[in-house]
């Protein structure tokens, strides 16, 4: 058969699997938002029937002799970056999903209900040891997996690469390292200063529905466009549905925080990437932008390069202190201080921009120790606290503030932890990139003007879908590959000057 007939073979399959892709989308989305709590058990064996249909795409005959074709040819010789893309990700999904062992899936999905139920109530009661077993059961079963599919390879830089596809561990690691010596040393230093900024500004609580509709303001100004998707505030934990390749849903919560602002800018740079394939992309569809890192580095260049920064807070600030009167006397200079506050913390979630990548090297190095065979899963407690002190200069005083507080190795996300700081690192490689096609970049955003911007992003970015790997993607803006230096100096430049070093 030709490759024009495998080509169109796995096109079926490739719109196939993202029918399928949307539907477990929305319902994700309705069961955080509506699905009402009697519901669940019927959703469940839908979502059951949907993901079996899904994984079934590859089972068969014709699946199997498509795969055999591409895997002989070249990638490099196909020239279409669509149809190369395609071809990609097919074999990528056919690797993961044939070589799976049923029965090991089977079991895995028998004990994930109750993992994740043993890991809350290790978190209520701040005890480790009844979540122990349960963490040694997943990951030894997830250890089996990462062999079947590859034997050849290490069973972490299988499971990195099924989250972070094209990206080894070896790179991984060798930019954290860079990374973590620069980070500890700034931390330091940022420790010695005597620049105390008030953290207190920016934690001012103030009316939840007025933050909220100031902050989709400030989302949509950057440019998201409604049109494209919309905004809910009916869940818990912000997160954006991809839908369509015209449909990226926003949903948030109401807390009257001002941190509102930046889980906006974060939702909405990954809706506006979602949302951004050019027509040959969405037609395929190889729309959604690449999974994992450089999804994630598209919303924390939103969040933290435009929305954390000076000239941002230039145009914004009169407008937040006439929107709310509680900021009237504080000048915009203190304010900036204090959003910026840099402190160490035993928390992720709410870490600064200096601290954040610590917590995950931190995580990373902890899973890729675990299945290097140089820890127990069971020791993971006192490597935790030990590492903790190590990056952080800070030990936690219980379990639930240390080893227990991420859902992930509960809920099925593991290999995953490097995902966000390598999103920061292609931040610093993107800005890079920009400030040398648009030098007047922060001049732009001092007036509130973000079309050179988002003009950039469409252009070099966004359009392109999930047709390359993060790795592909940071080689056509920059020409390298993962470099951690200019995330690095953008950090330092920002504070240096914030802490007068
Ligand atoms: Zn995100």
């Amino acid at each position: 058969m030709s490759y024009q007939t495998h080509l169109e073979y796995i096109k079926s399959i490739n719109d196939q699997f993202r029918y399928y892709k949307t539907i477990e989308s929305m319902f994700e989305l309705d069961q955080w938002s509506a699905l009402p709590l009697e519901g669940g058990n019927y959703r469940q064996e839908v979502a059951a029937h949907i993901a079996e249909l899904k994984a079934g795409l590859f089972d068969s005959e014709e699946a199997k002799r498509a795969a055999n074709y591409f895997r002989n040819a070249d990638l490099n010789d196909i020239d279409d970056y669509v149809e190369r893309g395609l071809v990609r990700s097919f074999l990528f999904r056919y690797r993961n999903q044939t070589r799976t062992p049923k029965h090991l899936m089977h079991q895995y999905s028998m004990i994930k209900a109750e993992t994740m139920n043993k890991w809350k109530e290790a978190r209520q009661k701040q005890d480790f040891e009844i979540f122990r077993p349960w963490l040694t059961k997943v990951f030894d079963l997830k250890t089996k997996i990462a062999e079947a599919i590859d034997p050849d390879a290490s069973v972490f830089d299988t499971l990195v690469s099924i989250n972070d596809e094209g990206t080894s561990c070896e790179e991984i690691s060798r930019e954290f390292d860079v990374l973590k010596v620069g980070l500890t040393n700034l931390r330091s230093e940022i420790e010695q200063s005597g620049v105390k900024p008030n953290s207190d500004i920016f934690n001012t609580m103030v009316d939840p529905a007025r933050i909220e509709a100031f902050s989709q303001r400030l989302a949509r100004e950057s440019g998201y466009q409604e049109s494209r998707g919309g905004f809910n505030n009916k869940v818990v934990h912000a997160f954006t549905s991809f839908m369509g390749p015209r449909d990226a849903r926003v949903s948030t919560y109401q807390n009257g925080s001002l941190n509102m602002i930046f889980t906006c800018l974060h939702e909405a740079g990954h809706a506006m990437y979602a949302s951004g394939g050019n027509d040959i992309v969405n037609i395929a569809n190889m729309w959604g932008g690449i999974e994992g890192s450089f999804q994630e580095s598209m919303a924390r260049f939103n969040e933290n390069i435009v929305g954390r920064s000076h000239a941002y807070w230039e145009y914004y600030y009169p407008q937040l202190q006439k929107e709310f009167p509680e900021f009237a006397g504080i000048c915009l200079d203190d304010f900036y201080l204090s959003m910026n506050t840099v402190k160490p913390s035993l928390r992720r979630i709410t870490a600064d921009e200096v601290t954040y990548s610590l917590h995950v090297i931190l995580r990373y190095e902890l899973e890729r120790d675990c299945f290097g065979g140089k820890l127990e899963a069971g020791d993971l407690r006192d490597a935790w606290n030990d590492l903790s002190e190590k990056y952080l200069g800070i030990r936690p005083s219980n379990d639930t503030e240390g080893v227990l507080q991420d859902m992930h190795w509960a809920g099925d996300y593991i290999g995953y932890f490097q995902s966000y700081a390598l999103g920061n690192i292609y931040c610093g490689q993107l800005r890079e990139a920009i400030l040398n096609d648009v030098p007047d970049f922060e001049n732009q955003l001092r007036q509130g003007a973000f079309t050179d911007l988002n003009t950039w992003l469409d252009e070099n970015v966004r359009q392109y879908g999930c047709c390359f790997t993060a790795g592909e993607m940071a080689h056509r803006i920059t020409g390298k590959s993962l470099d951690a230096r200019p995330f690095l100096q953008y950090l330092e430049e920002k504070y240096k000057q914030i802490y007068q070093l």
